[in-house]
């Protein structure tokens, strides 16, 4: 059926009469959790199918070990940190301790919207370090990327990167490996998919038997994605399927993979939730050491898991509903959040309390 034909309505009694059993399925895409949220979708699906939110929220993933490290960086008196938004209020493992909290105390954080942006600040700012904190999964690693590439071309010693970017397939893994796994499909990323492809997900089908469609971010594009997902556990056959053919291509962006490719290396990483993961991260290649900011400022990390009542991690997994959290809405709420799930524009927690 093409989109066009669509009708949601009769889509959605069609998943009612599918007569399928009580089943989960998965986004693992912070623009997916939002667009989901904010379309009601959620509950306009039959109470057997269930839509849960996994680690596609770069900020959500990034351990609060991490965030400790960054909020010292801040207070160096030599460091600028350039950031994305959304990490501003992300608390470290001291509850209210975030970014913008030290900024308050006079460090020095300047929001951008571009890794280029931060580039630009640095040859602004030619006594100081320009650190850019590089949050994101494949869709956002081309830019920073290019950022290293415009800082060496154009000779900018003061300017590096603190790369917190990840990729999506070991996470996956990881999380098909838990005990507790119980996801009958995945919708697969849209925006990643742009970059590495439509193919990069068909592990799923062919390792796992998951059925996994590649959707696109409409209502009805997401809909769409859901109901073919259906339409394969009804017939038991799992296999990738692109639901987002105008955007994603087969083999992906050739261009954006080569940049990537050319400045960074994967490594070991750990995600909130998911712990330390083989080959899931990325990092500056020996080459480009120079503007790694792990390197140039000796940066360890500790591998600090959420203390307290924090459940983001469960969260992330799709263990736990954000609204099953005992401090949702209460003790954790947007302008004071507990966890990085109700700070970030893509968190689980902050599109529920959002659009509920
Ligand atoms: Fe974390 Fe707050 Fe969400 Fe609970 S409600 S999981 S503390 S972000």
């Amino acid at each position: 059926m093409s989109l066009e034909n669509f009708n949601p309505a009769e889509i959605l009694s069609e998943i009612s009469r599918m007569g399928l059993p009580q089943l989960n399925l998965m986004e693992v895409c912070g623009t997916h959790t939002m667009a989901i949220a904010k379309s009601g979708l959620r509950s306009s699906l039959p109470e057997n199918v269930k839509l849960l939110s996994g680690p596609g929220c770069p900020v959500c993933v990034t351990p609060s070990g991490v965030i400790d490290e960054i909020l010292a960086l801040a207070m160096r008196s030599d460091v600028i940190i350039a950031t994305y938004g959304d990490m501003i209020k992300v608390p470290g493992s001291v509850h209210g301790k975030s970014l913008a909290s030290v900024r308050a105390l006079g460090a020095r954080v300047e929001v951008v919207y571009s890794p280029l942006d931060a580039v630009a600040l640095a040859e602004k700012n030619k006594g100081d370090e320009v650190v850019f904190l590089g949050a994101g999964f494949e869709t956002t690693a081309p830019g920073t990327a290019a950022a290293i590439g415009a800082a060496k071309d154009g000779g900018i010693t003061n300017f590096s990167v603190l790369s917190m970017l990840k990729t999506v397939e070991p996470a996956l893994r990881a999380l098909i490996a838990q005990e507790d796994f119980a996801v009958s499909g995945f919708l697969c990323p849209g925006h990643v998919a742009t970059v590495i492809g439509a193919n990069a997900f068909s592990f799923l089908a062919e390792e796992y038997n998951i059925p996994c469609v590649v959707g696109g971010f409409e209502p009805r594009e997401i809909l769409d994605a859901v109901y073919r997902l259906l339409l394969q556990i009804k017939s038991g056959k799992a296999r990738l399927e692109n639901a987002y053919p105008n955007a994603v291509r087969a083999e992906g962006n050739p261009l954006a993979r080569k940049i990537m490719e050319k400045y960074l290396t994967p490594r070991t990483d750990v995600w909130r939730g998911l712990g330390e993961i083989p080959m899931s991260g990325l990092c500056l290649r020996e080459e480009y050491s120079d503007f790694d900011a792990e390197r140039k400022f000796a940066i360890t990390y500790k591998n600090t898991e959420d203390t307290g009542a924090c459940r983001c991690g469960d969260v992330i997994c799709g263990r736990l509903s954000p609204h099953e959290c005992p401090m949702f809405g209460k003790a954790c709420t947007p302008e004071n959040p507990v966890g990085p799930c109700m700070v970030s524009g893509e968190g689980a927690c902050a599109a529920m309390y959002k659009y509920m």
